[in-house]
């Protein structure tokens, strides 16, 4: 595949330029590195006709061809690999080895999510009856996404879809357009036209889609405050919907933990893309033993890693995606420092091209400040005291987020018997962010409704029918 600076949509099999497009800023430098199509409501209304059209005969189409046709595309995304790790880059500004990360990530979400299958269950098979419960397609899914991980949230969402039957329509952030786009072309030479169909566009796009009664789910990853949104909007219609919300994701860290070789790990677990992860740790609660000589090593540690362009050789951290996120995160920064709270790194603003913000760690701010309660969403972590688990648990636990959590101790059981304790979706121990095709991820209270991944994922994506059929009815002859 081509590389080259053309964009178009993907509308029932056809590449569609747009009649209007909007730029897409490259983070690192703050210039315009493309242009992207800005879908109308008449684009949007033909792509949801085109999925529309392409519904009977994908559903129709054996589940071992479906399977077959995302294990191509997945093989796609790795044959193209250094393509999409560059353009990913350069769009979301995150350093090369995590972009190669993402991308393969998405490749491979695709090939193992063919691992499933859509369980029947007999609940009868008597003289009388046999009754059988299925899960059956649902129709046409909008799925929209994120900027932190354009390419591997949008496999989250097209693996167990299109597996189950749906056709759909994907809708990428308006800050991360370009990746899903080229993904778009891959599609367009492997599945049926009109079984995945991609438009790009600005703020309206989003609602208009939310809104149409074309679809009969929409599937959203972002922030909480847009989900309160989406599902609002696909109330009139009813339509299903999976919402992967926003997080605050407290670390508990026991005394017994070896300073000196977890300060790397748990550094990574809050910067990693440079905080913006739905599951990064926002919010680091250090047991008071420890809690001088932990804080010491990961601020020693902070010290040397590298913040910069994401396509230079060594960058470790890249700018902030977008310029409102940016903002906000300066904005949370300026509230602290307007505070008085103790800054261990950063703080201040990076006085350079692009939307760097150096690393910035907090000690011990109060419980109620700003910087612990809301997610940041940027590299900017507090580091909290704590000395008594009943009390940690309960704080982790005080906030409306509940989507992922770690525990970290030498002291396993103990770990583990904390890990329980903790209202979220996913909570681990000793280790953090690991995700699984296998496995069902999603947000516990205001962080989400429903799962992606997993049995629980791929059925969110069904309608659940019984059917019953009578043996031996005595008019038939
Ligand atoms: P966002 O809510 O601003 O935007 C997400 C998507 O929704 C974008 O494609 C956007 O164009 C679209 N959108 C915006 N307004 C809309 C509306 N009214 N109706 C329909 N669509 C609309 O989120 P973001 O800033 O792109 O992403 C960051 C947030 O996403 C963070 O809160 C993060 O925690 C969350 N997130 C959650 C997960 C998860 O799996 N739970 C994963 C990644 C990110």
């Amino acid at each position: 595949m081509e590389f080259n600076g053309t964009y178009r949509m993907l509308i029932g099999g056809e590449f569609v330029a747009g009649s209007a497009t909007f730029d897409v800023i490259n983070p690192a430098t703050e210039e315009a590195i493309a242009s992207a199509p800005d879908a109308t409501q008449t684009d949007l209304d033909a792509a949801v006709v085109a999925a529309r059209k392409a519904f009977p005969g994908w559903a129709g189409t054996p589940i071992e061809a479906r399977k077959a046709k995302l294990n191509a595309l997945g093989d796609a995304i790795f044959a193209n690999l250094d393509g999409f790790t560059r353009l990913l880059t350069s769009e979301q500004g995150k350093p090369h080895h995590e972009a190669q990360g993402e991308c393969m990530g998405a490749g491979y979400w695709l090939k193992a999510f063919t691992a499933l299958d859509l369980p029947e269950t007999v609940n009868e098979d008597s003289d009388e009856r046999i009754s059988i419960t299925r899960h059956v397609p649902l129709g046409v899914v909008g799925a929209i996404a994120p900027w932190n991980f354009p390419m591997i949230l949008a496999m989250f969402k097209v693996a167990p879809a299109l597996l189950a039957g749906n056709t759909m329509v994907l809708k990428p952030s308006p800050f991360t357009p370009l990746s899903t786009l080229k993904f778009a072309e891959l599609a367009a030479e492997i599945l049926p036209a009109g079984v995945l169909n991609v438009i790009t566009g600005g703020d309206s796009l989003g609602p208009w889609m939310t809104a149409h009664p074309g679809f009969d789910k929409i599937s959203f990853t972002g922030s909480t405050q847009t989900g309160r949104r989406v599902m609002a909007s696909a109330a009139p219609t009813l339509k299903r919907v999976t919402l992967e919300l926003g997080g605050n994701d407290a670390a508990i860290v026991m005394p017994d933990v070896d300073v000196e070789k977890i300060a790397e790990q748990l550094f990574w677990a809050a910067f990693t893309n440079n905080g913006q992860i739905c599951i990064a740790t926002k919010r680091m609660y250090i047991h008071k033993d420890i809690y001088e000589p932990l804080r010491d090593a990961i601020v020693a540690y902070a010290k040397t890693v590298k913040v910069g362009d994401g396509s230079e050789q060594g960058t470790q951290i890249g700018p902030i995606n977008n310029s409102q996120q940016y903002a906000r995160v300066l904005e949370l920064i300026q509230d602290a420092r307007d505070k008085g709270y103790t800054f261990l790194t950063g703080g201040e603003k990076a006085e350079v091209p692009g939307y760097f913000v150096p690393i910035t760690i907090l000690d011990n701010p109060p419980e109620d400040s700003r910087i612990v309660q809301e997610e940041q969403f940027g590299p900017v972590l507090p580091l909290i005291r704590f000395d008594d688990y009943d009390d940690v648990i309960a704080r982790a636990n005080a906030s409306d987020y509940g989507l992922g959590g770690s525990v970290w101790g030498s002291d396993e059981d103990k770990a583990f018997e904390l890990a329980q304790r903790i209202q979220s979706g996913t909570v681990w121990v000793n280790e953090t962010q690991h995700l699984s095709p296998l496995a069902a991820f999603g947000g516990m209270k205001q962080s989400g409704v429903g799962v992606e991944g997993g049995l629980e994922g791929l059925l969110e994506y069904t309608a659940t029918q019984t059917l019953v059929r009578r043996k031996k009815a005595a008019f038939v002859s």
